[in-house]
């Protein structure tokens, strides 16, 4: 009889994981995916109303970290590929009541109105600052105070991270969160430093011919597929056909004394399994291995969550004027307002608009700000209006409003979560055939979800093979 894995959720890292598996030569492999909802994707999903494309989780994946990129090449996407359009480059910080660019180069950086003169002066002065020495966890908030000055890291590293993350740099892990960022600081001696090493790389590179995609590789350009991230995920779903169980949330599993596991989904009677993937929130990790190993369960409940709105209005061009060319803006989450940043998505993607119309795209609450998740729609509509009004001077009323709300939308890399993740593989492997995937352990991006589900799916796959 051959062998079945079971796997558990199905956003993008269930899907991504029961995909590599299918593709790989294991024969006999019976692959089953369970997932609670009627829809596949998770947060990752594409509705559209009025002709407008409205994403509910994210907007896009960077092109330049190769594992999404590969996925929607294998999956036959490649010409349904669309790069941010050139126009949205430009990123602002709403701070002060206006809009301020974040420069894009040395020359515009000593021009910014951003930060103060010797805010600037100790951003420059991060080329002479030591590397730290010490190997212990380091918050976000303290890197960038260590590097860049206090001044620039409320400013700047806090918007960053409020547009990625949508939490707080003090509690943040940096070496959990921004690997690279240590590195960098690592292997060439500060953030400076290692950006003039790689733009030397990049450059030898590009006159060899050679592409790079490792730390030294640029920021990358957002890129999303024609007709939304939506359409990933369905086809995920169509070339994993009838393997796919929608409306079948798992209520237990069970791990017999000869190692079978046992899966109980959707009121049926429980399936045997040689492999279980659990590739839904750690929430619902912890809840279903609570009966099993509670100190692992434990682990798994106590990694943190950001909450998060998305909020779309869309207006008629006529009545928006002239909106500011660029990407859009972020507000630091130090300043508590309830609208963390809007993008103009129109102008990344014009797709995500009817002709002749203009969309922006907002994210609400975060960490700082978990009330603005029990706002009602109007609440939320309004107070993404009343931003637009000063940072855009839109006072139209928009022909279209869309809210969805995610309680559990971000999962928050907290001080010590890499020991935690250490000592949730250390559990793990006393439990053969089980493996947790997702984004709550090795990186929140869609595309480290998908390097995640790759690197999942061998270690089914070596483990299966060696044994
Ligand atoms: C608002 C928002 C904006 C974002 N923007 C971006 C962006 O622009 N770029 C980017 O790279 N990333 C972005 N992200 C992050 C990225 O989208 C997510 O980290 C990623 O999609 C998570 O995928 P996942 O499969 O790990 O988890 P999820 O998408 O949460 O999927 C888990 C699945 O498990 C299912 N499930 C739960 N319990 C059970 C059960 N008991 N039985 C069966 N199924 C169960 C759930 O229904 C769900 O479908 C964003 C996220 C959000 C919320």
């Amino acid at each position: 009889m051959g062998r079945r894995v079971v796997i558990v959720g199905g956003g993008i890292s269930g899907l991504a994981t029961a995909w590599y598996l299918l593709s790989s030569s294991l024969a006999d492999t019976d692959i089953v995916l369970f997932e609670s909802e009627s829809h596949v994707g998770g947060t990752a999903r594409t509705e559209s109303h009025q002709g407008y494309l409205l994403e509910t989780g994210p907007n896009g994946f960077l092109d330049n970290r190769t594992a999404a990129l590969d996925l929607c090449h294998q999956l036959g996407l490649e010409n349904d590929l669309v790069r941010a359009a050139p126009a949205a480059k430009h990123r602002y910080i709403f701070l002060g009541d206006k809009l301020r660019r974040i420069p894009a180069g040395p020359w515009e950086f000593l021009k910014s109105d951003l930060l103060s003169f010797r805010g600037k002066l100790r951003v420059l002065a991060e080329r002479f600052v030591s590397p730290s020495t010490c190997d212990t966890d380091e918050s976000i908030y303290s890197f960038g105070c260590r590097r860049i000055g206090k001044e620039a890291t409320e400013i700047l590293l806090d918007a960053f991270v409020t547009g990625i993350l949508a939490g707080d740099t003090k509690l943040i892990s940096l070496p959990a969160s921004f690997p690279r960022m240590r590195e960098m600081e690592r292997e060439f001696g500060g953030l400076f430093r290692a950006m003039s090493a790689l733009a030397k790389q990049r450059r030898q590179s590009r006159s060899k011919g050679k592409t790079s995609t490792g730390v030294g590789s640029p920021a990358g350009t957002l890129t999303t597929v024609r007709g939304g991230m939506g359409k990933l995920m369905q086809r995920l779903a169509e070339r994993l056909g009838t393997r796919v169980h929608l409306a079948s949330p798992v209520t237990s599993l069970d791990r017999g004394a000869d190692g079978t596991w046992h899966v109980t989904a959707g009121g049926q009677p429980a399936i045997s399994a040689d492999a279980v993937v659990l590739s839904c929130p750690a929430s619902a990790q912890a809840k279903l291995l609570a009966p099993i190993e509670s100190t692992l369960s434990a682990e798994l409940a106590s990694i943190a969550y950001a909450p998060a709105a998305v909020v779309v209005v869309g207006y008629s061009a006529g009545d928006v004027g002239k909106i500011a060319d660029g990407f859009g803006y972020l507000s630091p989450h130090r300043l508590g307002r309830p609208v963390l940043g809007v993008i103009f998505s129109s102008s990344i993607f014009p797709e995500q608009a009817p002709a002749g119309a203009v969309a922006f795209r907002a994210i609400l609450g975060g960490w700082g700000r978990p009330d603005v998740l029990n706002w009602d729609d109007a609440e939320l509509v309004e107070a993404v209006r009343a931003d637009l009004r000063t940072t855009l001077a839109i006072d139209a009323a928009p022909q279209l409003t869309w809210v969805c709300r995610w309680p559990t939308a971000i999962p928050q890399y907290h001080l010590g979560h890499l020991a935690r993740v250490s000592r949730i593989d250390e559990a793990c492997s006393r439990l053969p055939g089980l493996y947790l995937t997702g984004n709550a352990l090795r990186g929140v991006a869609l595309y480290e979800c998908v390097a995640d589900a790759d690197r999942t799916a061998r270690r089914v796959i070596d483990h299966w093979r060696s044994s």
